[in-house]
Order: structure tokens, then C-alpha cells, then sequence
């Protein structure tokens, strides 16, 4: 809950980000004051003054870890934090697989430090950034926030494991007021093309790979499998544009500071996208050639994911708004300008 000052003061870790930095635009629009942490382990320092330019707003930076203690004792001593947005962490499922210690270390240490820090300081509010890996393979869509969690990489289990210690911890204390977003796939960019996703080397997920095509970085896409039990063959899933999904950040911060106790809310549009359907949407709204291949399934895949989203409607009043179309466009808009 909330004791109503004029502005809250949000902590964003993680937040020059790719998720991150777009809810910090979003939080700053909002008149919220923002104090950022990152430590630039996958993100970029020019991402700051790209918020500042698009929000024309200030907000305070602090370079470290999440994990150093008193580092963030500092930061809980010179402001007073009404809540927190914890995006900071490792988020690549490849590389979990092959540095399972470095992630498990790594994104419990930091979740861990911030919760004993929020206790310490009285700080009950926190938006954490959860993602739909958490759920056991299904044949049926959408995933209903009730299906059964089960995850199979590193990576996804350390989100599982979050949601389960976020979920103890607000258990103990009835002050607590913990959301989990389980996101989709967060795809596109801010429409000014000033901040957006730039994955280091070649990227693995869909999006990335199709801006690098298009801007013949790469010659050409792979498409991972068309035998899907799909209407093309091609596998689906629920992309949500970035700026959709920081406004999803603000609804569950305002619903954090009115209630007390845990909820886990899917974040998706609650379609389903094939790969040949996003392909085509790309090469139609930016009139740019996207050549691909067909070649076979990537291990691991899944044939289609997507949310249910009517808990997010009922809880937060959040509805996704932005079309495929606005994904592909924004998102090469970002590619032309920054994607090395
Ligand atoms: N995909 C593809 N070629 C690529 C990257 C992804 O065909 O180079 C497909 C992938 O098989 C899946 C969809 O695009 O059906 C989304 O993949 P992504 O890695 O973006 O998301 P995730 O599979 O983690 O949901």
C-alpha cells in the first residue's frame, strides 16, 4: 500500500534495458520520479539521455550491481522508494544452459539482496519481471495464469523460483503487495526509434533476426520448421509490442499500491502470430525484402503459445493495443538506425 505523497519514487533495476528503459519512459510521462540502477552488463549508457530526450524528463542513474549490499543500502538511504520495478537479471535461455551457475547465481543473488534491502528500508511494493517460460508444456492455449508451472532451462527456472520465493516472502508479511508479469514475446521498439532492442551478436529470438535481415546484416532468415500443427505450418506465438507491455508495468504498480498479497498476471495480446505471418507483415509495412529459408525444428521448440489475458483485464484493466503491423514497424525503424 501507498502512503500518498505527491510523486512516488519507483526503483527500476535493470532499467536501461530493453524492457526497462521503455517503462521508465512510461513512468517519467507519468509524472512518477524514477531512480534507475543498471550495471550495463546488457544494456547500453547511451540509452539514458535517449530517455531524457523522448520524456524530457530527469531522472536519477545509479551504476551497480543489485547484488552489492551496500550499494543498495546507499540507494534505499537516499530515497525514499515507494516501490520497485526488478527487471535486472540474465535473460538468455542458450546461454543459461550452457552457465547454469552463472544465472542461478546471478538472478537469485540480485532478487535476494533487493528483497532484504526493501525489508530493511520498509519497502512493500514490487512489479517483478516474470515471463510465460514459467508454465509446463501444454497442448491447449492460452495459458491461463492457473495452468501448471514447469520450465525446462535454466533461465526459466530461475523466474520460477522467484515467483516461489516472491510468493513466500509476501506470505510472511501481510504488507507486502508482490506482482509477477508473465510476459509473452515483448517484441518492437518506442516509435521515436531512440531506444529499442539490440541484442549482442547474432540475435535468437525472431524479431531481432528479421531487423538484421531486413537491413542485410544477415542474409537470410531461418525459419525454424514448418510441419508445426499450425494453419502454415510455422510456429506461433503471442508478440506484444514493448510500449504495450511498459504500460502493463504502470496498471500493476497502481494496482500494488491499493491491495496487499501476490498475484502472477500474464502480459500478451492473447494472439497468436505464425513466424510466415510476422515475415510477411514485416516485408508489407516497411517495403523491405526479408529472404528466408525453411530448414528444421529448433530443439526445444514449441508448436504455439499464447495468453490468456483476462486476468490482466479484470486486475489491472490492461488490454494490449499496438497491431503486429505497429511491431514490425517500429521495430525496424529502431534497426535502421542503431542495430550495428
Ligand atoms: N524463429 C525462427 N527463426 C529464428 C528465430 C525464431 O523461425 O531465427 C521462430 C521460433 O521457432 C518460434 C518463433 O520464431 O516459433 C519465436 O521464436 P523466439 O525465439 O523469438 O521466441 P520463443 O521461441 O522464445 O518464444
Amino acid at each position: 500500500m501507498l502512503n500518498l505523497r505527491q510523486k512516488p519514487c519507483i526503483l527500476v533495476t535493470g532499467g536501461a534495458g530493453f524492457i526497462g528503459s521503455h517503462t521508465v519512459c512510461e513512468l517519467l510521462d507519468h509524472d512518477y520520479d524514477v531512480v534507475m540502477i543498471d550495471d550495463f552488463y546488457n544494456a547500453k549508457p547511451e540509452v539514458l539521455d535517449a530517455i531524457r530526450t523522448i520524456t524530457k524528463k530527469d531522472f536519477v542513474f545509479e551504476e551497480g550491481d543489485c547484488a552489492d549490499r551496500d550499494f543498495m543500502d546507499r540507494i534505499f538511504r537516499e530515497h525514499t522508494i515507494d516501490a520497485v520495478i526488478h527487471f535486472a537479471g540474465y535473460k538468455a535461455v542458450g546461454e543459461s544452459v550452457a552457465k547454469p551457475l552463472m544465472y542461478y547465481r546471478n538472478n537469485l543473488d540480485t532478487t535476494l539482496t533487493l528483497l532484504e534491502t526493501m525489508k530493511k528500508h520498509g519497502c512493500h511494493n514490487l512489479v517483478f519481471s516474470s515471463s510465460a517460460t514459467v508454465y509446463a508444456y501444454s497442448e491447449k492455449m492460452p495459458l491461463y495464469e492457473s495452468n501448471p508451472l514447469g520450465t525446462t532451462n535454466p533461465y526459466g527456472e530461475t523466474k520460477r523460483m522467484i515467483e516461489r520465493i516472491l510468493t513466500d516472502v509476501s506470505h510472511a508479511d501481510p504488507e507486502d503487495s508482490f506482482i509477477c508479469l508473465r510476459y509473452f514475446n515483448p517484441v518492437g521498439a518506442h516509435p521515436s526509434g531512440l531506444i529499442g532492442e539490440d541484442p549482442n551478436g547474432i540475435p535468437n529470438n525472431l524479431m531481432p533476426f528479421i531487423v538484421k535481415v531486413a537491413t542485410g546484416k544477415i542474409a537470410k532468415l531461418r525459419v525454424f520448421g514448418n510441419d508445426y500443427d499450425t494453419p502454415d505450418g510455422t510456429g506461433m506465438r503471442d508478440y506484444i509490442h514493448v510500449v504495450d507491455l511498459a504500460k502493463a508495468h504502470l496498471l500493476a504498480l497502481n494496482y500494488a499500491f491499493k491491495r496487499t498479497g501476490i498475484d502472477y498476471i500474464n502480459v500478451g495480446t492473447g494472439n497468436g502470430t505464425s513466424v510466415l505471418e510476422m515475415v510477411e507483415s514485416f516485408r508489407r509495412v516497411n517495403h523491405v525484402d526479408v529472404p528466408y529459408e525453411i530448414v528444421g525444428r529448433r530443439p526445444g521448440d514449441l508448436a504455439k503459445v499464447w495468453a490468456d489475458t483476462s486476468y490482466a483485464k479484470k486486475t489491472l484493466g490492461f488490454t494490449a493495443e499496438k497491431t503486429i503491423d505497429d511491431m514490425c514497424r517500429d521495430a525496424y525503424n529502431y534497426g535502421v538506425k542503431h542495430m550495428k
